[in-house]
């Protein structure tokens, strides 16, 4: 059995953060040795240029690319085309082929698992598969639910999520009951976190009433800083663009919770098998 780790990384709303905690966290998993992919599910390639491939029309190979090949049984290397960062981290790039392929993927059989067959090729390389999710729970959302085992909510601290939130969990426990039971929601992360107003904390509040007795929100949360902003565009993590930031800390400490939770998941496993 493998013993690689997918999460999604969902919220159908946009700029709440999941570009840059996929990039963060999964460099963050890197540092702490673990072999990372970086799967960017967005046509907007958000990932791929915050990693310093700008120019993504260029990309030959893309995830659009693999899951075309899946949809054709067609065999091929399915390691080609991966990107390899200087942090250690592996990348599937995306750009705008992948909404035409959302498009084709609707008339295919088994359509919301070509992400699911693609990645059961490659999981055996890597300790954890982070997959960036675009904004909508469309096609490629339901793939990388399908695909994942698990969910990580980034939440805007200054909005109150309350009907966004309870779309996206109609959404996971669909999936749990039709394509996979296993899914679990890892948790929530808090972002955008405005030290300066009061609405981070009542945010937290409304957020542990409606949602905490099914759910943990995760003890770190990501300060708005203008570091975390820049460092998008210099293709490199916030560990390496500005290491002694707040921001920086913020997602070491969160890299640590979400180590931490794989190691009890391995205890569990363990201690079942004995
Ligand atoms: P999403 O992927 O959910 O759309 P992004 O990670 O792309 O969100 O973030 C949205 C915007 O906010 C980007 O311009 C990004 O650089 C910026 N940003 C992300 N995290 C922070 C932060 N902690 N502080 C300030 N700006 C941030
Ligand atoms: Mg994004």
């Amino acid at each position: 059995m493998s013993d690689c780790k997918t999460i999604a990384i969902c919220n159908q709303k946009g700029g709440v953060g999941k570009t840059t905690t996929a990039v963060n966290l999964g460099i963050g998993l890197a540092m702490n040795g673990k072999k990372v992919l970086l799967v960017d599910a967005d046509p907007q390639g958000d990932l791929t240029t915050c990693l310093g491939w700008q120019d993504t029309d260029a990309l030959s190979i893309t995830l659009a690319t693999k899951l075309a090949e899946v949809m054709r049984e067609e065999p091929s290397d399915p390691m080609s085309g991966i990107l390899h960062h200087e942090e250690k981290v592996d990348v599937l790039p995306a750009n705008l082929e992948l909404s035409a392929l959302e498009m084709s993927l609707v008339t295919v059989m088994s359509r919301e698992t070509t992400l699911r067959t693609y990645l059961e090729q490659v999981k055996d390389h890597y300790d954890y598969i982070l997959i960036d999710c675009m904004p909508s729970l469309g096609m490629i959302t339901l793939n990388a639910l399908a695909a994942a085992d698990s969910v990580i909510i980034p939440v805007q601290a200054q909005y109150l999520p309350a009907k966004g939130m309870t779309q996206l969990l109609q959404t996971v426990s669909k999936v749990k009951k039709h394509i996979n039971p296993s899914l679990k929601i890892d948790g929530i992360l808090l972002t955008l976190v405005d030290g300066r107003t009061n609405l981070a904390r009542s945010t937290v509040e409304a957020l542990r009433a409606n949602f905490g007795s099914v759910m943990r929100i995760y003890k770190a949360s990501i300060p708005s800083a203008v570091k975390a902003a820049e460092v998008s565009s210099k293709g490199k993590s916030i560990f390496a663009y500005e290491p002694s930031s707040p921001a920086s800390k913020a997602y070491t400490d969160f890299t640590r919770e979400v180590l931490a939770s794989g190691r009890q998941k391995e205890r569990l496993r363990s201690a079942n098998a004995r």
